[in-house]
């Protein structure tokens, strides 16, 4: 299938923004392939025993996914992509002039219940199941199309299915840094086999709280998890590193401000600063209640600015340097 029907066939999927580009050269262009195609092929085998009996992430559901068999996330053997393109709203030095090449993955471990993606998440919306050639087509799309990067959204429970994928990509000259763009609640075993293949971790980091935790992501252990998760990513890849505008490796860390989450905001900047003062922070104000937090006492309504005020003075005070900042 040539890049412009995987396109024309992907956009009736879900539209995001997608500029035609022409390929081109857009600076930044230090992905390892050669190391990265050596490394594939042992954590490939690896990461197909995972699935056998699923603990690909802490959810640790057991289900035989080799066979099609379903756990938390709601995806069985191959991946299902909701939409992939050009993606203009993530952080600058993500998006550049020619887009961040966002890959939407269908299916959550997670499943927050405010997920601002749930229809995805839930996959309530379209997907298309996709076998590891297809998904490798619309990664060399991503790079024919000039983005700065390949920007794998949701990818926790896929990632066996995005291996596989890689070498006949890398082999085709890709040569784009790869961003994995999760949710925070990572098996420290699966992050593992991503080490020397994914350049930029770009995780959320939701609670702090157990009790929130447990009552909003239905993991009372995300906090241990999440924590455990951010050493073994910050191990592999160091702080963020920016060249030219552009985010080159290193960790990018999202916070989205949440409302009446008292001052969780402020422990969880305190954690970030014992990985690194240098640790970026998105801290997001975008938060609106959305899918089960439709009515919820504590966060059924919108994120207001004091929140956004006190998750950013959270991070200040902690020392963190680089608070919206990636220079
Ligand atoms: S990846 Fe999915 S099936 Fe596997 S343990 Fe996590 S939620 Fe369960």
């Amino acid at each position: 299938m040539s890049v412009l029907s995987l396109h024309r066939f992907f956009f009736g999927v879900r539209y995001i923004y997608i500029m035609k580009l022409e390929t081109k050269n857009t600076g930044i262009r230090d992905g390892r392939p050669q190391q990265k195609g050596q490394l594939l092929e042992q954590r490939i085998e690896q990461a197909h025993a995972m699935l056998a009996s699923c603990h690909l992430c802490p959810r640790c559901c057991g289900v035989n996914r080799l066979k099609n068999e379903i756990g938390v996330c709601g995806v069985g053997r191959h991946a299902q992509v909701a939409s992939f393109g050009p993606h203009m709203g993530e952080e600058s030095c993500l998006v550049g002039r020619h887009g961040s090449g966002a890959v939407f993955f269908a299916g959550c471990n997670l499943r927050c219940a405010f997920c601002q993606n749930w229809d995805i998440a839930h996959r309530t919306h379209v997907s298309q199941e996709v076998s590891a050639d297809a998904l490798a087509k619309i990664f060399l799309s991503i790079h024919h199309l000039g983005c700065h990067n390949l920007n794998l959204v949701t990818p926790t429970h896929v990632l066996p299915q995005i291996l596989e994928a890689l070498p006949v990509v890398l082999e085709g000259g890709f040569d784009l840094p790869i961003v994995w763009n999760c949710g925070g609640y990572e098996s420290v075993a699966a992050l593992e086999l991503l080490d020397g293949i994914v350049d930029i971790y770009m995780p959320d980091i939701k609670f702090f709280d157990k009790e929130l935790a447990r009552r909003y992501l239905n993991a009372p252990d995300y906090p241990d998890i999440c924590m455990e998760a951010f050493k073994e990513m910050h191990r592999q890849v160091g702080d963020l590193i920016v060249e030219n505008s552009m985010a080159k490796s290193g960790m990018l860390v999202r916070h989205l401000a949440m409302p009446n989450a008292g001052d969780d905001a402020a422990k969880i900047m305190s954690f970030l600063k014992s990985l690194s003062v240098n640790t970026a922070v998105n801290v997001m104000n975008q938060y609106h209640p959305c899918h089960e937090a439709v009515g919820d006492a504590q966060i059924g309504t919108v994120s207001h600015g004091n929140d956004l005020q006190r998750a950013r003075e959270a991070a200040v005070r902690n020392g963190l340097r680089r608070v919206d900042q990636w220079e």
